[in-house]
């Protein structure tokens, strides 16, 4: 503990340390008065990994969101470091170091604890690269950017001014080369550089503008904001594993359905998920649609921002269920029967939504067996019910089902009876099944048995329920 507090004494001054890397591009180094960043909201590992690189000279920093998120008073879902030391220096000090990436090396350290295990990803400085030679594509967009850097060039490449600070636990100072500290009082969200040259750079910027918009509240700078609505088309440029990445980050923001305002405003939703072009339409037959996927998205911001799980299958089910159904209902009235009706539409949808953005294969199968299971709910005799509930998948099948109960397109009862199915004794769940059996012989109109019955004897469609 002494001998931490005389090094800590003992290293010199952040900003006079930094002056001598570089001669140009001053930060301003920004006090804990001023800054306010609790430490007690810091990893601990995080700090181990600064500490532990400026005991063997380095330098070293918490950065990037983590310190955004710090000033904002939120404790940060995970920390990077950056320092000057190269990735095979930071290597050799950490036991459970690994070296990712082939073109630009990163370092990943990880601690094993009582939880789960944290990764802290360690970057070297890097260079920013100037418009020119085989790095940039013609639109100009960045091909290229492994080159190692010092601090006020790394602080350069990155994108907002408030992701562009560097704290310092040791000494309980943040570098600001941005104005990022100004900018946070000001709540602006404020792109480093020529903003229309940093999209055409790297066009995934204009979609991280309008996530942390979402997020911090804050507003994006005119300057800022003015060049999205021309360049947005370079969007179609990114490769598509990118672009998938960022938008799942977008919708799992905790802030996803102001996220989706914000990119039809900037118009940067078109093509990304034909859905979303589908549910920002504000036409009243899309009305529908559009409750189904509000309320999806609300309830995953919800879960999200209480510290829940979201699995990224469910959420993409859900936000691809009203072109689903409009498929289903299609094949229906084409003379499909029920499931095979169902599966056809399974294929449409995946096959319409690839043409835009491509969903990844793991989560395109939780999708199939979420909607694949909605039918099988209606099955509420013998031993469906029995079976259905031990499907792996069931409790994202049974949620995904209530989700339609709230909105109207699925009979609320139905979910009523699944609630208490589930929490019922065995003696319990045969008596719900018997009153299931009452029901449709009584002609209870709220039974979905009966409304099934009434019109089309031979199938149980949900799909048909929702067209009524
Ligand atoms: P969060 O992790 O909350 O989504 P973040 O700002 O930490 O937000 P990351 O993707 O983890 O985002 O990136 C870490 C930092 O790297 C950013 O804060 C920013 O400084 C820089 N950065 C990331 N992506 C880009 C980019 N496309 N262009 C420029 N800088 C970027
Ligand atoms: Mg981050």
């Amino acid at each position: 503990m002494i001998t931490k507090f005389i090094k800590r004494i003992l290293r010199r001054d952040p900003m006079e340390r930094h002056m001598q890397v570089n001669q140009s591009g001053a930060p301003k180094c920004v006090p804990k008065k001023t800054h306010r960043i609790d430490p007690h909201l810091l990893s601990k590992n995080a700090v181990k990994v600064t500490d532990t690189l400026q005991e063997a000279g380095y330098e070293a920093f918490i950065v990037g969101g983590a310190v955004r998120d710090l000033a904002l008073g939120i404790g940060p879902k995970d920390f990077d470091v950056a320092t000057n030391a190269t990735p095979d220096q930071v290597q050799k000090l950490f036991r459970k170091a690994r070296l990712i990436g082939r073109r630009f090396q990163i370092v990943h350290v990880t601690f094993f604890g009582k939880g789960a295990p944290e990764i802290i990803e360690v970057s070297t400085f890097r260079a920013l690269l100037d418009n020119a030679g085989d790095h940039v594509a013609e639109s100009g967009r960045i091909l290229r950017d492994n080159v190692w850097g010092s601090q006020h060039e790394d602080a350069a490449r990155r994108d907002f001014s408030i992701n562009a600070m560097y704290y310092d636990p040791a000494t309980e100072t943040v570098l600001d080369y941005h104005g990022g500290m100004a900018d946070m009082q000001k709540k602006t969200l404020r792109m480093i550089g020529d903003p229309a040259k940093r999209y055409r750079e790297d066009p995934i910027r204009m979609l991280r503008a309008i996530r942390f918009a979402a997020k911090t509240g804050f507003t994006l700078d005119a300057a800022t904001h003015a060049p999205i609505a021309k360049l947005s088309n370079l969007i179609h440029d990114v490769p598509a594993a990118r672009l998938f990445d960022e938008i799942l980050k977008l919708l799992m923001s905790g802030y996803s359905w102001a996220a989706i305002q914000g990119l039809r405003d900037a118009g940067l939703h078109h093509g990304l998920l034909p859905l979303l072009d589908h549910i920002l339409d504000t036409k009243a037959d899309s009305k529908e649609a559009n409750n189904f996927v509000r309320l999806a998205l609300a309830n995953t911001d919800e879960r999200i921002q209480s510290g829940k799980s979201v699995s990224a299958g469910f959420l993409f089910a859900t936000l691809l269920w009203p072109d689903l159904l409009k498929n289903w209902k299609q094949n229906i009235a084409k003379g499909m029967s029920n499931i095979p009706a169902l599966h056809d539409a399974m294929d449409d949808t995946i096959a319409t939504q690839s043409s835009g953005m491509t969903i990844q294969r793991r989560f395109e199968s939780d999708m199939r067996e979420i909607w694949s299971m909605q039918p099988r709910f209606e099955k509420r005799v013998g031993r469906y019910p029995y079976r259905l509930i031990e499907s792996p998948r069931f409790r994202a099948g049974y949620d995904f089902m209530l989700l339609r109960c709230a909105t109207g397109e699925q009979n609320p009862a139905l979910g009523e009876w699944w609630t208490s199915f589930i929490a019922a004794d065995p003696a319990g769940q045969e008596a719900l099944m018997t009153s299931v059996k009452t029901e449709s012989a009584s002609g209870n109109a709220n039974s979905p048995a009966k409304k099934r019955r009434r019109r089309k004897p031979k199938v149980a469609s949900p799909a048909e329920d929702a067209a009524s």
